[in-house]
């Protein structure tokens, strides 16, 4: 295995650019797992569990709540779990100092902010489906996005029977309208300016790096995911000097034959490996 090791940390050591790709396997190996009914789900929204008979954080994210005083009481909270007053985990400090001194940018479909909090630069991290700390209107009357967090925070610790006070409510700032935390979580979904910003300069890395060595580190995608995987796999097999580094556990570790040659994958818990590479390093 130590050999394997070596061989992840001099291509990211010999790496002009490295472009980092991240999903649900990296936020479960830091602890937030959104889609699983366990005991941290157990004392954050055991009581939305009891009331909706939702199981996992994502269902409380698409549930149809019958007010905005319920809906908010949910997605306040949910923020003040992911983000409030969180410390970078063990896991993102040594991704972090891994790639640090890198030229580096991160693709991700989490949207706990925990590549911020870990020190990545925010023009450096495009958030396909967006992130929680963030408001957008309901209607996507207009395209700007808020930043939540004073009224998220202030929602979350005032909260009552699953109900926020109704002064504390946002609405849109144009039409009056309702608003949500900007998550992909249906189709008013806002792809709006900074959203586009930060597309065009997903392309724009891949596009400088065009000829050159890089390396796509793959963090916790699943085998089937189209947003992310498909388009590594597809750069690796255009990029002449490209390596592909997968990350993942299990059957969810894919590697195509195509790409084979230039890739590597390692089994096991995320964590463990970064803890590993960051060590040897
Ligand atoms: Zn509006």
């Amino acid at each position: 295995m130590e050999k394997k090791y070596q061989e992840v940390l001099s291509k990211i050591n010999q790496a002009d650019s490295i472009l980092i790709g991240a999903s649900n396997g990296l936020a479960i190996s830091g602890g937030i797992h959104i889609f699983a009914e366990n005991a941290d789900f157990l004392e954050n929204f055991g009581d939305f569990r009891k009331k909706y008979g939702f199981r996992n954080i994502v269902q409380g994210a698409f549930y149809p709540y019958p007010s905005e005083e319920e809906k908010w009481a949910f997605f306040s909270r949910m923020y003040a779990y992911l983000i409030n007053n969180k410390e970078v985990s063990p896991v993102m400090k040594n991704l972090y100092e891994l790639v640090k001194d890198k030229n580096c940018f991160v693709v991700t479909t989490n949207t706990d902010s925990h590549f911020t909090l870990a020190g990545f630069p925010k023009e450096r991290l495009f958030e396909i489906e967006g992130n929680s700390r963030y408001l957008q209107c309901s209607h996507g009357c207009h395209n700007q996005i808020y930043q939540g967090d004073e009224i998220l925070n202030e929602m979350a610790q005032n909260q009552e029977n699953g109900k926020v006070p109704s002064n504390l409510i946002p609405k849109c700032t144009e039409c009056g309208g309702p608003m949500q935390v900007h998550v992909e979580v249906d189709r008013n979904f806002l792809k709006g300016e900074e959203w586009q910003t930060s597309l065009q300069a997903y392309k724009n890395f891949i596009q400088k790096a065009h000829g050159k060595k890089i390396v796509l580190l793959e963090l916790g995608v699943g085998a089937r995911n189209q947003l992310i995987k498909a388009p590594f796999m597809e750069l690796t097999n255009l990029e002449e000097n490209a390596t592909y580094i997968t990350l993942n556990m299990g059957r969810e570790l894919y590697i195509p034959d195509s790409i084979a040659a230039k890739s590597i994958g390692i089994d096991g818990n995320i964590g463990e490996v970064l803890q590993q590479l960051a060590q040897l390093k």
